[in-house]
């Protein structure tokens, strides 16, 4: 594995240099490195009632739409895609609004808000979920939400922990049976709505690589739970979203994310999110392309705690001392713009951990 990440290594060295040279020769561009960035925040319930770590009040959801309806243009999430995937610039201070699973407070509480400011936005939806109780949605409220700005795409039939392996069962094997849950999803949507994106969400933000790679290879794009800007060196099968509810939902740490640029990562030696060892024995190294970051004020957090960081030309190494949790954790790395004042570069790792028997907590 080592071996890999230092031909990885040399091979990201070029490529910082061929960067280097690219870099030159568009200098005559004047557009800054934000034009090719966004945000995409992601909620859960808006309403009072719901539990908090998925929550926001419909009062603060109003306080952040006003809020972005003066700091950022909210676009609808297929444009950051496409313009980022196409080299086009967006608006400064981009930023798309997402909603995960698809609740009826969205609807009650959220959408009207969206409505007066005439913002876009997607739910990901379970379509097996769909007006099973009254907490959800129904196909009928769906087609009006998108008659008024929602669009709708994929968090798979049932928001199942795509990560769980069932006894005895080949990598290949679970493949196909979560991605046959994906098309599915995929086909119900589509059925319902006459709207295929092509986007998922992955329930509770889990994947792995091979998942990853599986939902770009199919023409999809996956959005996870990590938090960090969308930049053109992101990962389009892993793509961050800040969580903007709960104890994420205060306005003044938000607005620092909001204005946050995507991390240009080249290489990580981290070979896999999915974890079967809960310690860390090795420190994990992230390279950078630093023409606009200020590698050397890099900062890492593991739960939300410094951890120990060394810096050295555009690699940001760090490492975690204590036994990663079951389930979901992850590291968060930030470092200063060089040329834009108050902006921070943000780069997030999760990590996922199965328990003994192969099973993700909720
Ligand atoms: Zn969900």
């Amino acid at each position: 594995m080592m071996k890999t990440f230092f031909l990885t290594l040399l091979a990201s060295l070029c490529l910082a240099f061929s960067y280097q040279v690219s870099a030159n020769i568009q200098s005559a561009d004047t557009s800054s490195p934000a034009t090719s960035s966004a945000t995409v925040l992601l909620y859960h319930h808006v309403a009072d009632n719901t539990p908090a770590s998925t929550s926001i009040s419909p009062d603060q959801f109003k306080q952040h739409m006003e809020y972005l309806s003066q700091h950022h243009t909210v676009v609808p999430l297929q444009q950051v895609i496409e313009a980022i995937k196409n080299s086009q610039p967006l608006p400064e201070n981009a930023v798309a609004i997402t909603f995960d699973d698809g609740y009826q407070n969205i609807f009650d509480n959220g959408h009207p808000v969206l409505k007066s400011y005439g913002f876009p936005y997607t739910i990901f939806i379970n379509p097996l979920e769909i007006g099973k109780s009254r907490s959800q949605l129904t196909w009928e409220t769906i087609k009006k939400m998108q008659s008024e700005g929602a669009s709708f795409a994929n968090h798979t039939l049932d928001h199942l922990h795509m990560l769980n392996k069932k006894a005895d069962e080949t990598q290949q094997k679970w493949l196909e049976r979560v991605w046959n849950n994906v098309v599915r999803a995929e086909a119900m949507i589509t059925q319902n709505t006459g709207e295929s994106l092509r986007y998922l969400a992955y329930p509770f933000g889990e994947f792995n690589n091979l998942l990853a790679e599986k939902v770009t290879s199919e023409g999809y794009i996956g959005f996870g739970q990590h938090s960090g800007a969308i930049g053109a060196m992101s990962d389009f099968g892993q793509l961050p979203r800040f969580p903007a509810a709960g104890i994420y939902a205060n306005l003044n740490t938000l607005k620092v994310k909001l204005n946050s640029l995507a991390m240009p990562v080249m290489a990580n030696s981290l070979g896999d999110p999915e974890l079967v060892d809960r310690q860390l024995n090795d420190r994990i190294s992230v390279i950078i392309e630093t023409t606009d970051v200020r590698i050397n004020q890099a900062t890492c957090y593991f739960n939300g705690s410094l951890i120990p960081t060394q810096v050295s030309d555009n690699v940001i190494s760090y490492s975690i001392e204590q036994r990663l949790p079951i389930g979901r954790s992850r590291v968060n790395c930030t470092a200063p713009s060089k040329t834009q004042s108050g902006r921070y570069y943000w780069y997030s790792q999760p990590f996922f951990i199965a328990d003994e028997l192969g099973r993700y907590p909720d």
